[in-house]
């Protein structure tokens, strides 16, 4: 198999805020295995940067598709990104800030590539929010689009998904010609469910109760720490 990881509410505990999350200690060395066990084929596939992805998994570093598919790190260590959308960006920026500093308890997170709103603190602005994001993605004139996960809103560029990046890494070794296998929790993990269905692998959502077009469920990160023990031990 070829497997494909995401990381906030997969591998790590949702936290207040995204800064605040952390990987338990055994997370790292236990993808390290994992990628030796399949040959390499081990990759992280998330909403976030690479960097910030490094950062949260140190020492670890494995193959990656970050921003949503903005970019992506080979099992070889290049790091590829998406041409961006800087004025629009900065324009997004701009306007959500406005909005973020009118309520408490908001958080305006930059990647560079995207910008994204949170809300985990004060979900009873989820509704004023994503009407203020639409706008901004409205304003853009079709350079941003808007993806919405748990209590989070993002503007990022068109055109790219968490399904596009698992079928950008399919293309070459060590992921090529294996059966996908993508373990994801949140609604914008549903376009690697997706894809990984129409290549014929296993799709998992980390959730017992979301409608989703994932096969395969399990309750939490724990359980998906559980299973991933099992795998590195499985024998040959
Ligand atoms: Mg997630």
């Amino acid at each position: 198999m070829a497997l494909f990881l995401d990381v906030d509410g997969t591998l790590v505990e949702l936290a207040p805020t995204p800064d605040e999350a952390r990987a338990a200690p055994q997370v790292p060395a236990l993808l390290e295995r994992l990628r030796q066990r399949l040959g390499g084929a081990v990759a992280l596939v998330s909403g976030r940067s690479i960097a910030t992805l490094d950062r949260m998994l140190h020492p670890a570093v494995l193959p990656a598709v970050g921003v949503h598919g903005l970019e992506w790190r080979t099992a070889h260590g290049q790091t590829h990104r998406r041409a961006n959308a800087a004025g629009a960006l900065a324009a997004a920026r701009d306007q959500l800030h406005v909005f973020v500093t009118a309520h408490d308890g908001l958080l305006l997170e930059d990647k560079g590539l995207t910008v994204a709103l949170h809300y985990r603190a004060r979900p009873d602005l989820g509704t004023e929010a994503r009407s203020v994001a639409e706008r901004v993605a409205l304003d853009s004139g079709g350079r941003l689009e808007l993806l919405e996960g748990k209590c989070m809103l993002e503007l990022k560029p068109p055109g790219t998904d968490k399904g596009g990046g698992i079928r950008q890494l399919l293309r070459d070794p060590p992921f090529a010609g294996r059966r996908p296998v993508f373990v994801g929790d949140d609604v914008t993990d549903e376009a690697g469910f997706g894809a990984v269905n129409a290549l014929g692998g296993i799709s998992v959502v980390v959730d017992l109760d979301r409608a989703s077009a994932a096969t395969y469920r399990l309750a939490d990160v724990t359980a998906v720490l559980r299973w991933l023990a099992g795998v590195e031990q499985r024998p040959t």
